[in-house]
């Protein structure tokens, strides 16, 4: 079996080693025998989704989001029709204020977005940093859909790193990603992080993410190959106890963190 990976931007946009996502989904790919192959396509490049299984977009400073903002936006339909048809995508922070409508810097500068998810994004003078945890626990509870294995509690959590100063506030037509357990999530109430639309998936969650939370690696995955064979596959599971041994690590320093506005 093949999937293919689109990472966009990945000089412009790629924070806190966000790369790392794309590394931990080849690597599981691989190790499943899965034919994992990426393409990156750059600033100006051409974008072609027509038989692309994942989406993947970093991270980035304001600078950079402004660098590249008008580029997306010249991608922004083809990418929306994608993610009507199942494309699955993963959008880091700054990517994932950028595939709402808009993110309005603090500055009062006003990025467009490409409206994938339903959400805008407004800079403030709080930066919000720190180590999260997040309970995704009924984002992916849908009837007759498979319940990923969680990091071995029975329920499902995600742990990050998150350093913005954007507040992402959610519309009615997108689901957050999961509840905050700790951390400032979203928009700093410590209430929600992400957002799930369809199968795009936006967080603030650096890290990076995929490799400390091998469940939501395969979820998406077994996603992407769903995608592309149009069938409901189930993959292997692998031996991920280093994994998990990184995720306790990363959720013990969330539940030990202050988490103070800087
Ligand atoms: N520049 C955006 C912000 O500060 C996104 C930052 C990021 O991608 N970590 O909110």
């Amino acid at each position: 079996m093949k999937v293919k990976l689109v990472h966009l931007y990945p000089d412009e946009m790629n924070l806190y080693g966000d790369y790392g996502n794309i590394l931990s989904i080849v690597k599981r790919c691989t190790w499943r025998g899965i034919d994992a192959e990426v393409v990156k396509i750059k600033k100006g490049g051409k974008l072609n989704l027509a038989d692309a299984d994942i989406l993947f977009m970093g991270g980035g400073q304001d600078r950079s989001q402004q660098l590249i903002t008008d580029d997306l936006v010249s991608k922004g339909s083809q990418i929306r029709e994608a993610v009507e048809e199942g494309l699955c995508a993963l959008t880091i922070c700054g990517a994932y204020q950028l595939f709402g409508h808009y993110f309005r810097t603090k500055e009062g500068a006003e990025l467009p977005g490409i409206s994938v998810f339903d959400a805008y994004t407004v800079g403030s003078d709080d930066r919000m940093i720190g180590n999260v945890l997040v309970d995704c626990t009924g984002t992916f509870k849908k009837p007759g859909e498979a319940q990923p294995v969680s990091a071995g509690k029975g329920y499902l959590e995600l742990v990050g790193f998150e350093n913005h100063s954007g507040k992402t506030y959610l519309g009615e037509n997108v689901n957050p990603l999961g509840k905050v357990v700790y951390g400032f999530g979203n928009d700093g109430t410590k209430t929600w992080e992400g957002c799930r639309y369809k199968n795009a998936f936006g967080t603030y969650l650096h890290g990076s993410l995929l490799p400390k939370n091998p469940w939501f690696a395969d979820y998406i995955i077994t996603l992407a190959l769903k995608h592309r064979y149009r069938s409901d596959i189930q993959i292997d599971a692998l031996d991920d106890s280093v994994e998990h041994s990184a995720f306790n690590s990363a959720k013990k320093r969330a539940m030990t963190a202050k988490t103070t506005h800087l």
